[in-house]
């Protein structure tokens, strides 16, 4: 495979005002395939002044566009919907080349992102207050749902589709502006979502995209323009984002790391379990906040794991772009270096490596950033392939002996985004959706990522802030409530009194 394209890269433009621009700063960052080290293009770090002036632009925006009627806004994203269905061949393409994940995996990527799009063309039964009549005599209290000003939103690498979907949809149709900041990594599908959200009517100013890394998202939380801050990323970021942003006034919401257990009882149906076992710690490289990356065999199961190995062994690792391919490759160079980091990490402190992924052979993607299914038993707290999020297809075992045990062992992980329990008795499942202390339970489902219907709710040390993003917690969270106390008189009326407590009963 050529290394590099023989033309110069396009550069990603910014988006202020409703006019894209290129960028005046003297910091670029490549946006590389990771499949093959092509360079798709160079992305800006954007100055302080693009900053200012595309909050200015939203700041703008902002007074018109808070008043706009809900049929209208409710029908941008209708229109949306529709053309992020009609160009996902195109968008998925763009999202594998720059990500690495199967051409199946990025639809997926950009479908979970169309939900909630959908959800907000329902934008008007959202967003609508609460009303009690006679409160007192005569007298009427109700809310209003208004929006808060410019918001922005930070996302990760991982889905570059979806998760700025989470974002900038739900706050325009509740009435904000917004700044959006992609990841450095793989900006080119966001860039593209945008274009598509401007043909669906968005008008100039209430949509705008600044590229950049720390300096951009540390000026992003201190400007004094913006009213919210959504972030989704790293626990080690995302915790510094959440202090800069509220000292700073503003409201913040970031759904941070995970290590998300798979707990699997004996009486589990065996093939489906290892199935979805196989698809939800391997799928996307293991590169999912929602990941099953530690599996907790109770008891007997301890025996289901050499077929698990078997089965992991026959997916095909390749570029994601590739007919059949299971396993796309990791992100970047570094985060390969750091996933075989781990890996020797594990073999150090006594894990069993029970399948090697490790410099897997992929003809014709020789300089791809790969690594196949790995799998290790005998895992400990302690050892850093449990403490750390790993983010790469390696899947951790740990044996206990009985669900009480499995509760509490992820119950004393920090982590609460998501958990899974594998079984097919009700008492169990009850036990455990009870006593987990993990934001986001599946039974008998491996990824429990809820639909825009709910709100994604992650916990613990997975996220800061107490709303989270789509469904009707994110209405709050764009949201100040407003409540009105009204009466009115009619000409006969008369009442004189300095009391008005007792005036209103
Ligand atoms: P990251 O924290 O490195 O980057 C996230 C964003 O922060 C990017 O836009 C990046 O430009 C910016 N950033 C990076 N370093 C920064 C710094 N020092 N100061 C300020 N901003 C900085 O995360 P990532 O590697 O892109 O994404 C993977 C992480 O995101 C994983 O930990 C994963 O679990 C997490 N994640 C969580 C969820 C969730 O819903 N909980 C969803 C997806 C990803």
């Amino acid at each position: 495979m050529s290394v590099a394209a023989a033309a110069k890269p396009p550069t990603v433009k910014l988006l202020i005002g409703g006019v894209w621009i290129e960028s005046r700063t003297t910091q670029w960052r490549d946006v590389i395939n990771p499949a093959t080290q092509q360079v798709l293009a160079r992305v800006p770090f954007a100055t302080a002044q693009e900053l200012d002036a595309a909050v200015a632009s939203a700041k703008d925006a902002f007074k018109t566009w808070r008043k706009t009627s809900i049929g209208v806004r409710a029908r941008i994203f209708l229109k949306y919907q529709q053309l992020i269905r009609e160009h996902m061949k195109e968008l998925a393409a763009i999202l594998t080349a720059e990500q690495g994940k199967t051409l199946p995996d990025a639809e997926g990527d950009i479908f979970r992102g169309l939900e909630v799009v959908e959800h907000a063309a329902n934008i008007g039964t959202l967003q609508m207050g609460e009303l009690a009549n006679n409160v007192a005599t005569g007298v009427d209290t109700f809310s209003l749902l208004q929006p808060l000003g410019v918001c922005a939103g930070i996302t990760p690498f991982n889905f570059p589709a979806m998760i700025p979907l989470w974002m900038f949809p739900m706050a325009i149709a509740t009435g904000n502006t917004f700044i959006l900041k992609p990841s450095e990594q793989d900006p080119l599908v966001t860039v593209r979502l945008v274009e598509l959200a401007l043909e669906a009517g968005i008008p100039k100013g209430v949509l705008n995209l600044v590229h950049g890394g720390e300096a951009t998202v540390n000026g992003i939380c201190d400007h004094p323009d913006i009213k919210a801050v959504s972030f989704v990323g790293s626990t080690k970021v995302g915790t510094h984002v959440y202090r800069r942003a509220t000292l700073a006034g503003k409201r913040a919401q970031c759904m941070m790391g995970a290590k998300n257990h798979a707990v699997v009882l004996p009486d589990a149906n065996r093939e489906q379990t290892l199935n979805n076992l196989i698809g939800a710690a391997f799928g996307a490289a293991g590169q999912r906040c929602m990941a099953a990356s530690t599996l907790v065999l109770v008891g007997e199961s301890r025996e289901w794991l050499p077929a698990l190995v078997e089965k992991a062994r026959t997916l095909k690792v390749n570029a994601g772009f590739e007919p059949g391919t299971d396993v796309g490759p990791v992100v970047s160079c570094a985060a390969l270096e750091r996933v075989s980091g781990l890996i020797e990490r594990g073999i150090l402190e006594g894990a069993k490596l029970e399948l090697d992924g490790r410099n897997p052979s992929v003809p014709g993607y020789e300089q791809g950033n790969f690594v196949g299914p790995t799998i290790f038993s005998g895992v400990k707290p302690g050892m850093a392939i449990y403490e750390q999020e790993i983010f790469g297809p390696v899947l951790i075992a740990v044996e206990v002996a009985t669900l009480d045990d499995a509760i509490r062992l992820i119950n004393d992980n920090p982590n609460g985004n998501g958990v899974a329990l594998f079984t097919q008795s009700g008492a169990a499942a009850r036990k455990f959706q009870e006593d987990i202390d993990v934001g986001q339970v599946g039974i008998n489902v491996p990824i429990p990522v809820p639909v825009p219907l709910f709100s994604f709710t992650g916990s613990r040390a997975s996220k800061l802030g107490d709303l989270g993003p789509y469904g009707k917690q994110v209405i709050l969270f764009y949201t100040q409530t407003k409540t009105v106390t009204q009466r009115w008189f009619d000409d006969s009326t008369l009442s004189v009194g300095v009391n008005t407590t007792i005036s209103l009963r």
